[in-house]
């Protein structure tokens, strides 16, 4: 064990000597969720079992770099930000995420966790805001959505469809009412970037009268695709 004293609280924290493989850790602005717009600090782990058609973060399946817990606090530190976003690839194909998520929430910083919505989600820490996606036919992973994941949701977690046409936006208003997903979280519809025209959905949305919340990547509005946004 290693002792570190956090920036944000005269507490010892005991940080467990594992090792995490990093594709990249960096500084922006949250572009989804119902925390777009703060700027968060992103750790992206390497790795991930599904393929996703759409996939803008192909880069993350293979690569990084293998940091240890204490390695990537002192990097998240450097950048003196509330808010930390745990992200892949699928972050939770590494166990040793489950740590990390852990002794971030402990070292004070608000924490959100990506995640496919393919692995258990059951041990994650619970104050950990869960943003869980829903595969849709449309992604070509619709098998692989672990449907006992919503049983670990709470109000602070987020639900998410990443939308490819209207047929996946008619599978998710089946799902929504299948799962009574509106009493569980929120929810958020988002449409596949250049796949989707987003004021085709957002007109689906009101037309439907849908309690969602329908978002379009900040990020990519402001930078495009790429690594590090
Ligand atoms: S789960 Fe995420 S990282 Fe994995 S293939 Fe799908 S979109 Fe890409």
């Amino acid at each position: 064990m290693t002792l570190i004293v956090p920036p944000s609280q005269d507490v010892f924290i005991q940080i467990p000597k594992v090792i995490l493989r990093v594709n990249e850790i960096f500084f922006s602005l949250q572009g989804e969720t119902s925390r777009v717009g703060l700027p968060t600090v992103f750790v992206r782990l390497t790795g991930c079992p599904l393929r996703c058609n759409y996939c803008d973060t192909k880069y993350a399946f293979y690569g990084g770099e293998g940091m240890s817990i204490s390695t990537v606090l002192a990097e998240i530190d450097g950048y003196k930000a509330r808010y930390v976003t745990i992200t892949g690839g699928e972050p939770l194909a590494q166990k040793e995420c489950l740590i990390l998520l852990r002794i971030l929430c402990e070292t004070g910083y608000l924490v959100s966790l990506e995640t496919s919505g393919a692995l258990d989600v059951s041990q994650v820490d619970a104050r950990v805001s869960k943003i869980l996606d829903i595969k849709t036919p449309g992604s070509g992973e619709v098998e692989k959505n672990c449907w006992a994941n919503l049983n670990y949701l709470t109000q602070h977690d987020e639900l998410k469809f990443v939308l490819c046409d209207e047929a996946d936006y008619q599978w998710a208003i089946e799902m929504m009412h299948k799962y009574l997903m509106g009493n569980i979280c929120p929810i958020l519809f988002s449409p596949v970037y250049g796949q989707l025209d987003p004021a085709l959905l957002a007109t689906w949305v009101l037309r439907d009268r849908l309690q969602v919340r329908m978002q379009i990547q900040l990020h990519k509005l402001l930078w495009g695709e790429g690594p590090g946004r």
